[in-house]
C-alpha cells in the first residue's frame, strides 16, 4: 500500500473531481481515496480513464456506506459501483463508519475480497475496542483503520494497539481541514523553519515518521506537489516531542463518531444519509 494518496472528500463532484484527481496524477501521486458517501467516485474513474495510467499502476480505496450496509446488501453495492466505474476492482475497500449491521457488511467485503473484487479490506472510525470485537467475530482481520489522525488529535494509545494489531494505520483530516489555525501554529511553524519546509510538510511528516499513511486533500498544484515532497524529512526527538505536547485528546471535529459514540443527534444524522440512488 503506498504511504502517500490523494483524498477528495469535499471536492465538488463532476468536473471540479475529475480535475483535481487529473491534476494529482500528473504531479506523481499514484493513490487516490474516495467513498460512496463523497458521491464523487465515478469523476475518480473518469479522470483515471483520461489520464492513460494503467489501472494496475493505481492504488484506488473506496468506501462502503451506511445505506449499504447488510450482506446482500454490500455485495451489491460493490458489483454495482465496479460496474459504473469500470475500474474492475478496489484495491482496498473500507467500512465508513461502525453504525448500522456493520458485521453483515463486513461479511460482504470478506465475499467480494475472496472473489477478487476487493484486493484489501478495511474499516474507518473504528476505535480498538470495537474493532477488536469484529476481529473476533470474522474470518479475515480489517487490514487497515482510517481514523482522524493530526497534532491535536493524536490518538497515540489507539496507534500503538493497531499498530501491534497488524492492522495499518490510515490518517484523515492531517491539517484538521485548515481549522484552528493549524498553519500558523507556532511550535509547527518554528520546526518547519528549521528545515526550510512548510507546516503542512512537517505535519506529514511527523505522520510518516509513526508509519502512518497520509491522504492529504488540496486543490492547489503548488500544495500537491508540497504534499507529495515530505520524503526526506527527518524529525529529531526533541521536535517529535514538541508536537507531542499539542495533542487535546479529542476530536477536532464534533461530527467524529469515533470520539464519542454516544451523540443520538449524529447517529441518527449518518442512519439518514442517503448517498446514491
Ligand atoms: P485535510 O487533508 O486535513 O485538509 C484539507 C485542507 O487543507 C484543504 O482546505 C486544503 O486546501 C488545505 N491544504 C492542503 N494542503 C495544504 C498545504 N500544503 N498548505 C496549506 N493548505 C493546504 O482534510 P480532509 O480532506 O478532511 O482529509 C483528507 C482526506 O481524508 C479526505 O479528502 C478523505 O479522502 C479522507 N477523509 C476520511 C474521513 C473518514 O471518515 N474516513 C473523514 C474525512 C476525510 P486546498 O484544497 O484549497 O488547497
Amino acid at each position: 500500500m503506498p504511504m502517500t494518496g490523494f483524498g477528495v472528500y469535499r471536492i465538488k463532484p463532476g468536473e471540479d473531481t475529475k480535475q483535481a484527481v487529473l491534476q494529482a496524477l500528473k504531479v506523481g501521486y499514484r493513490a487516490i481515496d474516495t467513498a460512496a458517501a463523497y458521491q464523487n467516485e465515478g469523476d475518480v474513474a473518469a479522470a483515471i480513464r483520461e489520464s492513460g495510467i494503467p489501472r494496475e499502476d493505481l492504488f484506488i480505496t473506496s468506501k462502503l456506506w451506511l445505506q449499504d450496509y447488510g450482506e446482500a446488501a454490500a455485495q451489491k453495492e460493490i458489483d454495482r459501483i465496479l460496474r459504473v466505474t469500470g475500474l474492475g476492482y478496489f484495491d482496498l475497500y473500507l467500512l465508513h463508519q461502525p453504525l448500522a449491521d456493520y458485521y453483515g457488511a463486513w461479511r460482504g467485503l470478506e465475499q467480494a475480497y475472496r472473489e477478487g473484487k476487493l484486493r484489501a479490506i478495511g474499516v474507518a472510525n473504528f476505535t480498538p475496542g470495537i474493532l477488536l470485537d469484529l476481529i473476533m467475530n470474522s474470518d479475515i482481520a480489517p487490514m487497515v483503520d482510517q481514523i482522524e489522525l493530526h497534532p491535536f488529535y493524536q490518538q497515540t494509545k489507539n496507534v500503538q494497539w493497531l499498530q501491534a494489531h497488524h492492522v495499518v494505520v490510515e490518517s484523515w483530516g492531517p491539517f484538521v481541514n485548515g481549522q484552528n489555525d493549524i498553519f500558523n501554529n507556532p511550535t509547527l511553524t518554528k520546526i518547519a523553519t528549521t528545515h526550510d519546509k512548510t507546516v503542512a510538510q512537517i505535519i506529514l511528516a511527523w505522520l510518516q515518521q509513526r508509519q502512518i499513511v497520509i491522504i492529504p486533500k488540496s486543490v492547489h498544484d503548488e500544495r500537491l506537489r508540497q504534499n507529495l515532497a515530505v520524503e526526506d524529512i527527518e524529525l529529531t526527538d526533541a521536535e517529535m516531542a514538541a508536537i507531542k505536547t499539542l495533542d487535546t485528546n479529542h476530536s477536532a471535529f464534533d461530527w467524529n463518531i469515533m470520539d464519542d459514540l454516544n451523540k443520538p443527534e449524529m447517529i441518527k444524522i449518518l442512519n439518514d444519509a442517503h448517498v446514491h440512488d
